[in-house]
């Protein structure tokens, strides 16, 4: 049987992963995952499809290989709850009020009202110093401010797609991941729009 070929877009998990580990080193590269929150946004604007999660999505790559690859995956199905419509958009809107906080945190760096806070949020909640990634910069503190609370936001996401890939299938965080959730909506959207017009 002949493996289908591969393209240069199935490699795109070891973009993923080498976000993370770069994050590690410093922080400033965090602003590059501003790439995965707006192609796949400009993807469902423009052409109506979730192109973005079929072929381009280096973290659900990943989540496909650890769990599928490397067996870390009980591959249980998820739980009906998981996949429904309350939690998944309960779950955008959770997800759009952190993303908000952490763009609020940054602006009061950037006026002055609040100092840098050289930490990484784990799940909202946990704080974890961060400090040895931050070597300063010529730009503004609000510039890394930034960088920690969007990393924060992408490494909360590996977690919980992690934690949801042990214990149920692969790709489960694809059920409920905020810009899955969002690209179908605006492909539900412009689908309608499509239809009247
Ligand atoms: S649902 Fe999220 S993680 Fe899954 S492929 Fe789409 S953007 Fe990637």
């Amino acid at each position: 049987m002949s493996k289908q070929k591969k393209r240069w877009y199935d490699y795109l998990w070891i973009a993923s992963l080498t976000y993370l580990v770069l994050g590690f080193f410093n922080i400033l590269f965090a602003w590059l995952g501003l790439i995965c929150f707006l192609v796949p946004l400009i993807i469902s604007i423009a052409k109506g499809t979730k192109g973005y999660c079929n072929r381009y999505c280096g973290r659900g790559q990943l989540f496909g290989i650890l769990g599928g690859r490397f067996g870390l995956s009980r591959k249980k199905d998820i739980p009906r709850w998981m996949k429904s419509k309350w939690f998944r958009y309960g779950f955008l809107i959770f997800f759009f009020v952190m993303f908000f906080q952490m763009l609020w945190n940054t602006y009061l760096v950037f006026a002055g009202a609040q100092d840098l806070k050289q930490v990484v949020t784990l799940l909202w909640t946990f704080k974890l110093p961060w400090n040895w990634a931050y070597h300063g910069t010529l730009f503004h503190p609000g510039v890394a401010q930034f960088a920690f609370g969007f990393y924060s936001v992408m490494l909360t996401s590996t977690v919980l797609g992690l934690i949801t890939m042990v214990l149920y299938k692969p790709r489960s965080w694809c059920v409920y991941c905020p810009m899955g959730t969002m690209t179908q909506l605006i492909c539900k959207v412009k689908d309608k729009k499509d239809g009247i017009g």
